[in-house]
């Protein structure tokens, strides 16, 4: 097996990093050079893909490393334009190597469709009437995806309950669906068109909206890890980290930005891979306040041993098939990358991602504090927005971080006394 742990891989080149990736995936020529080409979304590929297409618009993709999983190691492509989260990701796998890496577990490749029944004047009566027809109903669900159910998936139960609203009580209608490895919007919403007419047929009322849900909370995917607390500063750091998290446990201000730094890692790995990152951000923070309150989605403790034990759990609705996954060339190489078969792989990777993250911003934030790393990163762009180029850009931006003014008019004024000298 290869091993995903670099030490430096920063101070690459970009062309040997890409070398160490294309060594790493098996990457053929064609493929290394989608993967570099600093635009490799062409004209007629994106014209394909979205309405209205004038042009493309490229972020930065980096590739996250020392990523072991499952006893597995991973590079992990993001796509992100944010400073720090690429460097906060590597850093928080290497401490998990220590321990073996993270464990991750993706459940059940199981999506809800949903229909929304009206006009019912007896909304219980009618909930009951559907449960009986459910054979007629889920058989009615596979016809509609036969390459579906050849791979294994396909409609498996109908649920329903009544709900009491403004405009009277509504019947809801469930149709859970394995999708296996699509993400499952496509496959379960056209399911739930084909239902519309033999549930209104049922139960005698109108169907309205027939569409996914997002709250993808059949299909969870779990990640752990232990981080020991030698590399993180020793048992004081671990009690900080653990008093960090239990301020986004019990504090939604907290918890919003808790979980916007999961995301960050997420999301960047999602992007990359060609996946529907809105779909999983809405999923993650319906989740997140599932009990009614809003919350973190990790949680972390100290263990016996005296190191930090940190978990994640999500709703994790990706693909591999479908989508941008198959169309968008950077995001197949990607996927090569990743080196999953399944989108349960996947989703196993990104929850682990996701745990990286979160951990790295609360070590940050609970330790040194977050600005220090990002103002480094931050300094350098500001230094560029300035007018620097070549070697002055760092020494602009060490001089801005040392004197904690990162701003564009000082880094001009650095400027000037730079090229004056
Ligand atoms: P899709 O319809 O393009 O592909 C899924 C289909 O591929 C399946 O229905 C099946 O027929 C076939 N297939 C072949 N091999 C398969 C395998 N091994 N496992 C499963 N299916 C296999 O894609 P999709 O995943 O149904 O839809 C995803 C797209 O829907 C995303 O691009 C998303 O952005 C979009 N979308 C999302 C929402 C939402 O999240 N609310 C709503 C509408 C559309």
């Amino acid at each position: 097996m290869q091993s995903s742990e670099f030490s430096g891989f920063y101070k690459l080149p970009i062309g040997k990093r890409v070398a160490e990736v294309r060594e790493f995936a098996g990457l053929s020529d064609e493929e290394a050079k989608a993967l570099s080409a600093f635009s490799s979304l062409d004209q007629p590929t994106a014209d394909r893909m979205i309405e209205n297409v004038v042009g493309t618009m490229p972020l930065p993709l980096g590739i996250a490393v020392n990523f072991r999983i499952n006893g597995i190691d991973r590079l992990v492509p993001m796509a992100i334009e944010e400073p720090s989260v690429v460097a906060a990701a590597s850093n928080a796998a290497k401490v998990a190597r220590i321990k073996g890496g993270f464990t991750a577990k993706a459940g059940e490749p199981v999506m809800i469709g949903q229909m929304q029944v009206l006009g019912l004047a007896d909304a219980e009566g009618a909930a009951k009437k559907v449960l009986a027809a459910k054979a007629r109903l889920l058989e009615i669900a596979n016809a509609c995806d036969p390459v579906l159910v050849k791979f294994g998936g396909g409609a498996r139960d109908v649920e329903a309950r009544v709900i009491a609203t403004a405009k009277g009580k509504m019947l809801i209608i469930h149709l859970l669906v394995d999708v296996r490895d699509a993400m499952g919007a496509n496959a379960v919403n056209t399911m739930c068109e084909a239902l519309a007419r033999p549930v209104e047929e049922i139960s005698g009322g109108r169907v309205l909206l027939r569409i996914i849900s997002n709250l993808a909370d059949r299909r969870l995917a779990k990640a752990s890890a232990v981080f020991a607390k030698e590399a993180i500063g020793g048992e004081e750091a671990v009690d900080a980290i653990v008093a960090a998290y239990e301020f986004a446990a019990n504090d939604p201000y907290r918890a919003a930005t808790h979980n916007k730094g999961v995301m960050n890692g997420i999301d960047a790995a999602a992007i990359a891979a060609g996946n529907d990152w809105r779909a999983l951000e809405a999923g993650a923070h319906a989740y997140a306040a599932r009990s009614g309150r809003y919350t973190s989605l990790t949680t972390y403790r100290k263990n016996s041993d005296g190191d930090l034990e940190g978990e994640i759990e999500l709703p994790m609705a990706v693909g591999l098939v479908g989508g941008a996954t198959k169309t968008h060339p950077a995001a197949k190489v990607c996927v090569k990358i990743l080196g999953v078969k399944t989108a349960g792989e996947l989703g196993e990777i990104l929850a682990s991602v996701g745990l990286a993250q979160n951990f790295a911003a609360l070590r940050a934030l609970a330790t040194e504090g977050i600005q220090r790393g990002h103002m480094s990163l931050h300094a350098r762009n500001i230094a560029v927005m300035a007018g620097a180029s070549g070697e002055l850009i760092d020494r602009v931006a060490a001089r801005m971080v040392e004197e904690k003014k990162v701003r564009v008019d000082r880094a001009k004024e650095i400027l000037d006394e730079l090229r004056k000298k």
